[in-house]
């Protein structure tokens, strides 16, 4: 039987977190942005949107991988999540996806410790309690053996990740 995930909330800023990886909620150019991807780019300085500039771009519900920089973190595993529409525009799926694809990196590349955002919670509007059933639920189901932090920027999605853990 393979491990199942660990699985922890902490609150406070990602980019300060020394994991294999931590996950942007980036947007499909990779360009950066407003957000926690501001934040990363900031954090790990010019040499993390030269390597994106690279990539061309990530479709909604995938993922790309690139070094780390000067993050402590070993390297950022970049994946765009829906923007809200109301719900009718696999949004679920979307954001599934967007766990699923960094989680499958992760395993692909040897790493353990993973670190995620609320992915789409921000400006993209995804309704957090929602995000935060679907963030969780995805983990459990794909991954196995990882040692996985959802970090809350605020003391609220702390509180909505914390109850989705149940
Ligand atoms: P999206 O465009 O996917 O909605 P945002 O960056 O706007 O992405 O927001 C996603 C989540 O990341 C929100 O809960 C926001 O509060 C949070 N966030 C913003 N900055 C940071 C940071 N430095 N560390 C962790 N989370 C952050």
């Amino acid at each position: 039987m393979t491990a199942q995930p660990l699985i922890r909330v902490w609150q406070g800023d990602i980019t300060t977190l020394g994991v294999d990886a931590i996950v942007n909620a980036a947007n499909r150019t990779l360009l950066g942005g407003g957000g926690v991807d501001g934040a990363i780019h900031r954090a790990a300085g010019p040499g993390l949107l030269e390597e994106c500039r690279k990539l061309g771009g990530c479709p909604t519900g995938q993922a790309r991988i690139t070094g780390g920089y000067n993050l402590p973190a070993r390297h950022v595993i970049h994946t765009v999540g829906p923007v809200w529409q109301g719900g009718n525009a696999s949004e679920d799926d979307l954001l599934a996806s967007a766990y699923r694809s960094s989680l499958a990196i992760a395993h692909q590349h040897g790493l353990i410790t993973i670190a995620f955002p609320a992915i789409s919670t921000g400006i993209y509007g995804f309704p957090p309690d929602r995000a935060a059933s679907i963030a969780v639920q995805t983990i459990r189901s794909h991954g196995a053996g990882l040692t996985v932090t959802l970090v809350a920027f605020d003391a609220q999605t702390a509180s909505v990740l914390s109850g989705a853990l149940g």
